[in-house]
């Protein structure tokens, strides 16, 4: 799908623009002009600040959308043909598939967190930070590093029906993917708005990313029709959180469900947000990124999950040495500073000892071994094991933890 409508979008405009010739050309650019700017829900960029959050976004200048070419239906026999019959029995099973995954997502009698993308910039086999939970049957996902959409794509998470996304953060490894997660969820079917809710900045995140798919949108628009790809409903709305300090405020509330954002430890970042989800007496923390702090420990008193990144400084130290007897001074630095704003795994172990965790779920694993590396278990789970008597979860890439309602 993407391939073929991207093709024709610019074989159309080649089209258009031949036509544009002599001296209609002026009017026909002003038309032009007009319909692009009508399209993208704007008549003047003069003025860039806007009033309310939910006014889209002012897209400088027309966006060069031309006409598409005539469209006609396949012929379909009956019987179909061999070829036919296998689309129609792989889409059947995909639908299938999806559906009961959906299903077991939504079940109202629990929460459901998948481990969408469980790794960092470290290259390894890890998408970046993902973390999808599911509660009442809200879809609520956080953070979307780079991978995140595919991986929920691959996991058949019901994409179309996010209800919100959170940033903890606005590091590359917990924004890249957003811009996917927004036009993927809208071309695969999504007909309601996506709020995106972060720290100060996120305005600008998100415009950035609403600017940048914008031509793309007028494309999927002009050649599919607005009935089935409407571009007012593709952008996401920013939502800001102002700074909800250590003790936390909650910042969404739907059907029973309260999101609370709570102010963690990941300098220089200001502010960098943890999230705590409550439900039915159920709680689920995401750490964000962090040092081991008192908000962080505070809001995990209790908690059913703690969904938390981590990190072995022995390891980092180690790599930190090696690089500089390679006479590497500026990765060995690198190295260096990534110790200063992460959590170790000692105290992690601590942290969730004391404030009495359930389940611990390791996520943004540094280092960042690959899904399947022995040394996950070596490095990261066994040191926290022996401090940590709760159950604990080294997450790979797609893993599901159910927590069952009373
Ligand atoms: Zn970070
Ligand atoms: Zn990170």
């Amino acid at each position: 799908m993407h391939q073929n409508s991207t093709t024709t979008s610019t074989t159309d405009i080649t089209t258009s623009r031949r036509r544009l010739g002599g001296p209609r050309i002026a009017l026909a650019a002003a038309a032009l002009l007009l319909a692009g700017a009508l399209a993208a829900g704007t008549s003047s960029c003069s003025d860039t600040s806007r009033a309310s959050e939910s006014e889209p976004l002012c897209i400088d200048g027309a966006l060069p959308v031309g006409e598409r070419t005539p469209l006609i239906d396949a012929v379909c026999t009956d019987p179909p043909s061999a070829l036919s019959a296998a689309a129609e029995q792989q889409q059947r099973a995909n639908a299938e598939a999806a559906a009961a995954s959906a299903a077991e997502l939504q079940r109202r009698d629990a929460i459901t967190i998948v481990t969408c993308g469980t790794g960092t910039p470290i290259p390894s086999d890890r998408v970046q930070a993902c973390t999808a939970v599911f509660v009442n049957g809200l879809f609520l996902l956080f953070d979307a590093g780079d991978g995140a959409q595919r991986s929920m794509e691959r996991s058949l998470l019901p994409i179309t029906e996010i209800d919100a996304l959170f940033l903890t953060h606005f590091h590359s490894d917990h924004i890249a993917d957003v811009g996917e997660v927004i036009s993927r969820s809208w071309i695969l079917g999504r007909t309601t708005e996506l709020p995106v809710y972060g720290g100060e900045a996120v305005r600008r995140v998100v415009d950035g990313f609403n600017a940048v798919y914008a031509l793309d949108d007028q494309y999927r628009e002009a050649h599919h029709g607005e009935d089935i790809l409407n571009s007012r409903v593709e952008p996401a709305v920013p939502h800001t959180i102002d700074d909800p300090g250590a003790e936390g405020r909650v910042v969404y509330e739907r059907d029973g469900v309260a999101v609370t954002a709570f102010r963690v430890n990941h300098p220089p970042i200001e502010p960098a947000l943890g999230y705590r989800i409550d439900y039915a007496g159920k709680s689920v923390v995401i750490s964000g990124d962090t040092t081991d702090t008192a908000s962080l420990r505070a809001m995990s008193e209790g908690a059913d999950v703690l969904v938390s990144e981590v990190m072995n400084r022995d390891v980092l130290e180690a790599v930190e040495c090696a690089l500089k007897r390679l006479d590497d001074p500026r990765n060995a630095r690198l190295i260096r500073d990534i110790r200063t704003y992460h959590i170790g795994t000692t105290e992690l172990a601590g942290l969730a000892q004391n404030a009495g965790v359930r389940t611990l779920v390791l996520t943004h694993q540094v280092p960042s071994f690959d899904n399947a590396d022995p040394r996950v278990e070596l490095l990261l789970a066994a040191p926290i094991r022996a401090i940590y008597s709760g159950e604990l979860i080294a997450a790979k890439d797609g893993q599901r933890i159910v927590v069952e309602l009373e």
